[in-house]
């Protein structure tokens, strides 16, 4: 078992650069934007899946749970999270797998399997229902939702924005916080944080407006206060979950060309490509300023592009 206080003091030095995004693109706008650079806290365990991972690790290891079991389809950002988190703090993992085994490992499964985590692959409907496997000692795990999606998940998020405004020069007033939303924890986090006192766009990776009323279940059961402060957008799915249209890579390339940031097609790129889009629409207030979070999710690019057959730079 991992010493607890040790680990709180090494998660507590694991915070992200906030960056001024200074790109002529953005000249004619008149806005002040920062990236939360949540992608750069580790190459293995970074962006949101490691803040909402963070608190529930603490809690497995305070209530002396050795292994961390959890959910998530084969190409999950969280099942990577919890397989580098298992093998970087000495903790069991076992991840539960949406549909029949593959024949061949992804790159995502190829990692889980290397750090170790015990695979087990559950029918869709099986998985809908979350029926653990009976071979498994349920009460030696510490049970963790897809997404890492839970209230400690969502005080994990609380940090970034304390750590933004933090790292923001004095006196900055931020107008609008971005980020992007699978299953609303990373935004929940950053709306409670924020306590009505600036706007957060939620944009969403998923087709359909339902990820309002998730935030909103969210936010009740996790932190029980209302919220105004914040939208959803929904104009920037390309098609859907982990769907891509053309303009989308070729997007994500230039903007890793022209500002050296690395983009996500699934979450990240879709939102910077919507942020921007708004900007050349109006929707900004003019002189606001801006921050952007940039949740991560680079590790899953090269198995993007060897299952879609495209070319995107990290
Ligand atoms: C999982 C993920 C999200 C979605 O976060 P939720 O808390 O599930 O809404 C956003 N961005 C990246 C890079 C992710 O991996």
């Amino acid at each position: 078992m991992p010493d607890l206080n040790k680990l709180i003091d090494e998660f507590e030095a694991r915070k992200s650069p906030l960056e001024l995004l200074t790109i002529s693109a953005l000249d004619k706008y008149d806005v002040r934007v920062y990236v939360k650079r949540d992608d750069l806290i580790d190459p293995y365990l970074s962006g949101n899946k490691w803040r909402k991972l963070n608190l529930n690790l603490v809690e497995a290891i305070r209530l002396a749970k050795a292994t961390i079991l959890t959910f998530g389809g084969a190409y999950s950002n969280h099942i990577y999270a919890v397989a580098a988190a298992g093998r970087q703090f000495g903790l069991k993992t076992i991840g539960i797998i949406r549909g029949e085994a593959p024949r061949e490992y992804g790159a995502t499964l190829r990692f889980a399997d290397e750090c170790n985590m015990e695979l087990h692959f559950l029918s869709r409907s099986d998985y809908r229902a979350k029926i653990i496997p009976k071979d498994i000692d349920q009460s030696t795990c510490y049970i963790l939702p897809e997404g890492g999606t839970n209230c400690l998940g969502i005080k994990g998020c609380e940090r970034i924005v304390t750590e933004v405004k933090e790292q923001l020069p004095d006196d900055t007033k931020v107008d609008y916080w971005c980020t992007s939303s699978g299953t609303g924890g990373t935004a929940s986090g950053i709306i409670s944080a924020l306590k009505n006192d600036s706007e957060a766009l939620i944009f969403s990776a998923l087709k359909g407006d339902f990820l309002k009323s998730d935030i909103q279940k969210l936010l009740g059961n996790c932190v029980a206060k209302k919220y105004s402060n914040w939208q959803l957008i929904t104009d920037y799915h390309f098609g859907g979950y982990a769907k891509f249209k053309p303009e989308l890579i070729e997007f994500i390339n230039y903007f890793k060309a022209t500002t050296d940031i690395p983009l996500d097609p699934i979450y990240t790129g879709k939102m910077f490509y919507g942020i921007l889009d708004l900007l050349e629409k109006g929707f900004f207030k003019k002189g606001s300023t801006i921050v952007i979070v940039h949740t991560g999710g680079l590790q899953g690019v090269a198995g993007y592009n060897e299952r879609k057959g495209i070319r995107i730079e990290v």
